[in-house]
């Protein structure tokens, strides 16, 4: 989609430091990080947030977990991380692009705001 903002990042159209790539999906930190490591993991396929998931999606989102637990090793989350993705209004989704934030190096309360 033209004006979605993750869809230039994962363009190339905002250049953007990868933290993890490839063809079907790109993580970056996020800009106003809510912890000491804060990344988001996005397909490169617009999707404007969990409620588009279709059958034919299942492998990219299935790939998408292997590959979070990769990157979250990769950064160093050995004691743990958290997995959040937002949907809609009551959960404040803020960029209309499907997106799993990757949170970690601190304790994380529970239950979330
Ligand atoms: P949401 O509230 O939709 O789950 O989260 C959107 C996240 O995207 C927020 O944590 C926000 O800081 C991050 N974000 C919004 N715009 C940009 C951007 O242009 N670049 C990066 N790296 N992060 C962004
Ligand atoms: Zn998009």
């Amino acid at each position: 989609m033209s004006d979605c903002i993750f869809c230039m990042i994962g363009d190339h159209e905002i250049p953007t430091k990868a933290v993890y790539e490839d063809e079907q999906i790109i993580c970056f930190h996020d800009l106003e990080p809510q912890a000491p490591v804060h990344v988001l993991v996005i397909p490169k396929k617009h999707l404007a947030s969990l409620d588009e998931a279709r059958e034919e999606d299942k492998e990219l989102l299935g790939h998408i977990m292997v590959k979070i637990h990769e990157i979250a090793a990769d950064l160093g989350l050995d004691n743990g991380y958290r997995v959040v993705i937002n949907t809609g209004e009551d959960a404040f989704q803020t960029v209309k692009h499907l997106h799993f934030h990757i949170l970690g190096k601190r304790k994380l309360t529970w239950p979330p705001g």
